[in-house]
Order: structure tokens, then sequence, then C-alpha cells
């Protein structure tokens, strides 16, 4: 069983052409395991033959891809897909269209990470050129003729179907690698890692956005910064790893007490900033009063030592025309206010 799970770095892009490659050789060994009876029973044995040698290339590669080959599981499968068509095409003419999956070979390459952009033009331009060459020299030849017209379009319909299938399948997969890229870049760019609550970036862009609401509803929000007290203490006297867990737990423990709509950040150290849509200064005070009275009595526990933090909060109101930096400045100003007069209270500023 393959091991690799979905974490993240290289093991994804593992996992992922892993994924792709196994599908894309489940239907490559059933589509040539169904033709070995199939030429068979119209008497074309040389073909069947061909398609016994040709499962047992996509079985070789379904089997090296669950052993974390997936590069030379491509190049087999690959090569398979350009034999297979130079071989049956020149015989069952090319109105059976075993042609069509020589394009679905162009996308599937480029899931071998090894390939430079030069190698994946050659390949490409090869492949075309072998299509092209096919058409020339077996279009319109009597080979054609080979197998009964009934027979040529049902295996020109199916090759169709097959050959889309394929490049829906490869598609398919492209896409989701390029969503959970875009997801994964928006969560970097949004979050802080320490805490996983909105970075300083994000608030700012947040915080823009409710102030045009603000302005346009002529309503108003309120700002709330909170600063740890006496942070360094933790780093300096239980290390910076304490200090990383502090940050975390009461992170996470404010955000467990505020209300859905609320939105908080850790805008730098150890300093927050909430920010309450559609809530007056006396409504944040005291939501502020009960986090602070929340924190002051929580234990934390780390290595067999017990914690408690308190925390100053910094409070003012936004109203319809102010402007973000001013309400920015009074809040942090009330903070500093409230740190000096004693921390572990909640102070504002209007
Ligand atoms: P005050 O009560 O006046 O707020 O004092 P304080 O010690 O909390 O504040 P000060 O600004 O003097 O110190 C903040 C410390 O926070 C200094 C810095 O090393 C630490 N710090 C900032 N970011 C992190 C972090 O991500 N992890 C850890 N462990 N410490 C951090
Ligand atoms: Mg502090
Ligand atoms: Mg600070």
């Amino acid at each position: 069983m393959y091991k690799l799970r979905k974490t993240s770095g290289a093991r994804l892009i593992n996992y992922r052409s892993y994924l792709v490659i196994n599908t894309v050789g489940y239907l490559g060994m059933s589509v040539h395991l169904v033709l070995i009876p199939s030429f068979y029973w119209l008497g074309l044995e040389y073909l069947s033959l061909i398609n016994i040698f040709s499962s047992l290339i996509w079985i070789t590669g379904w089997a090296v891809n669950q052993h974390g080959k997936h590069d030379l599981a491509i190049t087999l499968m690959i090569s398979e897909v350009i034999l297979h068509t130079l071989f049956v095409v020149p015989i069952v003419g090319w109105h059976s269209g075993f042609q069509y999956y020589l394009m679905g070979a162009i996308p599937f390459t480029l899931f071998n990470n090894k390939l430079d952009g030069r190698l994946i033009i050659l390949i490409s331009t090869s492949l075309c050129a072998t299509f092209i060459v096919l058409d020339a020299f077996t279009h319109d030849t009597e080979q054609a003729l080979i197998l009964p017209l009934r027979f040529t379009k049902i295996f020109n319909y199916l090759n169709i179907i097959i050959s889309f299938a394929a490049i829906g399948i490869i598609s398919y997969y492209f896409r989701r690698a390029s969503m959970t890229l875009e997801q994964e870049l928006e969560k970097l760019a949004n979050t802080d890692a320490l805490t996983g609550l909105y970075n300083r970036r994000r608030m700012q862009e947040l915080l823009e956005l409710q102030k045009t609401l603000t302005s346009r509803n002529q309503s108003s929000f309120t700002l709330i910064f909170v600063d740890i007290d006496h942070f360094k203490k933790f780093n300096d006297s239980f290390g910076h790893s304490c200090g990383d867990y502090i940050l975390n737990e009461v992170a996470a423990f404010m955000k467990k007490h505020l209300r859905q709509g609320d939105i908080i950040a850790r805008w730098g150290g150890e300093e927050f900033l909430i920010m309450l849509p559609d809530t007056d200064i006396k409504g944040a005070r005291i939501i502020a009063e009960k986090i602070r009275k929340a924190i002051e009595v929580k234990h934390f526990h780390l290595a067999g030592q017990d914690f408690s933090v308190t925390m100053a909060f910094g409070l003012t109101q936004h109203e319809a025309g102010h402007s973000r930096e001013d309400s920015l400045k009074r809040a942090d100003d009330a903070l500093y206010e409230g740190k000096y007069a004693g921390r572990n209270l909640v102070w504002d500023r209007y």
C-alpha cells in the first residue's frame, strides 16, 4: 500500500503524481486487457499479442507507481502509448482512432517532475510529428479495410471517448493541484503561522472593508488592542517555546470567547487586535472585561509547570468618517495608558 500522505512540500507533489498515475494506470490497464480478446476474436492475433505486451507494461507502470517511482511509471506508460500507436494504426488504419491517445500523452508527460521545459517541448513535438506521419501514411490506405467498417467505427468512437476521458482525468488533477496551491498560498499570506489567527496584513484589509461598510451604513465598530502583561518573563524564565505555547493558548482562548463575525488577528509579538462589527464601546467593554477575567483565572500547564496570564485591553470606537489609522492609534494609545495605569485592565479612548 502507498504510504505517503497528503502533508506538504515534496510529499504532497508525490501524492498528487501517485493519484493521477494510479487513475490513468487503471484506465490504461483496462483498455489493453479488453483489447487482447477483442483483437483475438476479430482474427488479429498479432495485435492481440501486442496488447498482452502492452498490458504488461501498464501493469509494471502501475506497480512501480505504488512504490513511489512516479517518473519511471510515466515513462513506461507514455512509451507504451507511442509504441502501441505506431504498431496498431498502420495495421487497423487511421479511422479506428488509436492515434488519439498521443494527444493525452502530452499533459500526462507534464506530471514527470524530472523533465525540464526543453524535454517537454521535444516530447510534445515528437508526439505531434508521429501523429502527422501516421496521418500521412495511413489516412487513405488500404489497411483501413482490414476490419469490417462497423468495427472500425466502434473502435473509433471508443478510442475518442477513452482519449477524452484520459485528458479529462489529467486536467482534473492539474486543476486540483493549482486550486490546492492557491488556497495554501492564500492561507499562508493571510494567517499567522504560530497561532493560526489572521496576520496584520489580512487584518488591515478587513479593517478597510469594515470601514467602508461603516461609512455606507452610518454605523460603527469597536477595536480592541490586547497585550499580554510581562510576557517577556515567560521567555526569559521558561524559554522561547514556553512563550510560544502561551501565545498559542491565549489566541485560541480569545477566539473561543468571541462571537461569530468578530475578528481577531495577531498584530505582532504578544499583541492582538480584535474588531467587533456593529458593537459600540459599551458592549465592547463588557466583552473585553469578560475575556480579561476569564484569562486571569485560567491556568496554563506546560512541562509540569503552572502558569497564569493577565492582559491589558485598549478600546476605541470607529465611526463613519473616521480614518483607519486614527482609530488604530486611539486603540493603541488606550492600551498604553492601561499599561501605565497598572496592567490587567480594560481601558478605553473615544
Ligand atoms: P508589558 O507588560 O509591558 O507588555 O511587558 P512585556 O514583557 O509583555 O512586553 P515587551 O514588549 O517588553 O516584550 C514582548 C516580548 O515578546 C519580547 C519578544 O521577545 C516576545 N515575543 C515576540 N514575539 C514572540 C513570539 O512569537 N514567540 C515568543 N516566544 N516570544 C515573542
Ligand atoms: Mg506585553
Ligand atoms: Mg507588547
